[in-house]
């Protein structure tokens, strides 16, 4: 057995179909008395019913979470949680929502009880990320764990078939570079394999019919264990690949993640052995970066950079900006591997499947 660290991370998940009738105990048991909640415009309706709960223990709902938390929305927010007087910040929604609520912890150390609609896994996680000038800071900060997170399977029915899947295989990219992470350890090992199983069995039984809440219940376990791991250990070459391509290219997140995913996987596969071996057992045997490209494909989703809108200029681009600031990857990223790097990335602007 290898030397290791293990830091647990203190957070209260309560999980299972119909657990938002455990809003009113979970914000008592927070010690709040006044929960600012928080939502993107589209969720507002879902907003209301909370904030309609938990009556006097509401401060009010602000309902403009966006993508990659603009500064000037985190502001915004900060300043209506200080007007209304919130002690805490009640996050309902996917990472948008999450990630206002984090800026709102940052900045105040209230806590967070956030209640996930999609499998990105921030709810798990002490990172926080804004936007500022079209440049994304991201940072470790204990205060902005959620303390508590509520897992509903039930409010996921309604997550669209297309996000379904590439939220779903946005999970599975934490797990699957936490596999062979330098910081990681057996115990974060488990869970990743086992939030990959849960996830690549449940998105085909979703794609089939979205309103499985079974299905939906195993999909959002597999978000929990993979954002967990997210949270615990260091990412690598397709996290970083991720955020140039959401960060300079404003690609839509989880679509990004979906589609250089079996390739960032297949360019690690000799370094990372051990990691294949247990991905390819969550994916019932089949070969690692190929078995993750058909989990995607054949329920749909897409697998083409270029359609999601990067130009064939931008393979060179990316390639380059992978390239700079070193970083650890099972496959050392060093000059040498600019033309392995870029032949990834035209892979993924054409779709086509990943080569080892
Ligand atoms: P999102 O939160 O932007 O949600 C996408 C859209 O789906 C929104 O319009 C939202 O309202 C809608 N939606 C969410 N759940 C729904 C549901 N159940 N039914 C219907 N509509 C629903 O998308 P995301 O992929 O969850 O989050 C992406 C963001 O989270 C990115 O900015 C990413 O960087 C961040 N993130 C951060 C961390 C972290 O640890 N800090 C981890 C993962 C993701």
């Amino acid at each position: 057995m290898r030397s290791f660290v293990f830091n647990g991370q203190p957070s209260r998940v309560v999980f299972g179909a119909g657990s938002l009738a455990h809003l009113e105990r979970e914000v008592q048991h927070l010690g709040a008395k006044r929960a600012l909640v928080l939502c993107t415009p589209e969720q507002l309706p879902l907003a209301e019913v909370i904030a309609q709960r938990l009556g006097a223990h509401a401060a009010g709902i602000y309902p403009k979470a966006v993508m990659h938390v603009p500064v000037e929305t985190a502001n915004a927010a900060i300043e209506e949680a200080r007007r209304v007087n919130a002690d805490c910040a009640l996050a309902v929604g996917g990472g948008s929502t999450t990630g206002l609520g984090k800026a709102i912890a940052l900045q105040s150390g209230m806590p967070i009880l956030a209640i996930p609609t999609t499998y990105a896994g921030s709810e798990m996680t002490p990172i926080w990320g804004m936007t500022e000038n079209g440049l994304k800071k991201t940072g470790r900060d204990p205060r902005v764990l959620p303390r508590t997170v509520i897992y509903d399977p039930e409010l996921t029915v309604s997550l669209p078939a297309g996000l379904t899947i590439t939220s779903g295989m946005n999970a599975i990219a934490h797990a699957a570079e936490g596999l062979y992470a330098q910081d990681s350890n057996p115990v974060m090992d488990l869970m990743a394999e086992e939030g990959i199983r849960a996830l690549a069995s449940a998105l085909p039984k979703l794609r089939a019919n979205p309103a499985d809440i079974d299905a939906r219940g195993d999909a959002l376990y597999g978000a929990w264990l993979c954002g967990s791991v997210l949270g615990n250990v260091g990412m690598a070459l397709h996290h970083k690949l991720c955020h140039t391509l959401g960060g300079t290219l404003n690609l839509p997140h989880a679509e990004a993640h979906t589609v250089v995913l079996p390739h960032a996987i297949a360019f690690n596969a000799a370094a990372a052995p051990q990691a294949m071996q247990k991905i390819s057992r969550a994916l019932q045997g089949a070969p690692a970066a190929l078995g993750l490209y058909h989990l995607a494909k054949d329920n749909g989703a897409p697998t083409a950079l270029r359609d999601l809108g990067m130009t064939a200029a931008d393979v060179d681009r990316v390639a380059q900006i992978a390239i700079q600031n070193p970083y650890w990857n099972p496959r050392p990223i060093v000059p040498e591997a600019l033309p392995a790097l870029r032949e990834l990335l035209q892979r993924a602007w054409e779709g086509a499947p990943p080569v080892e």
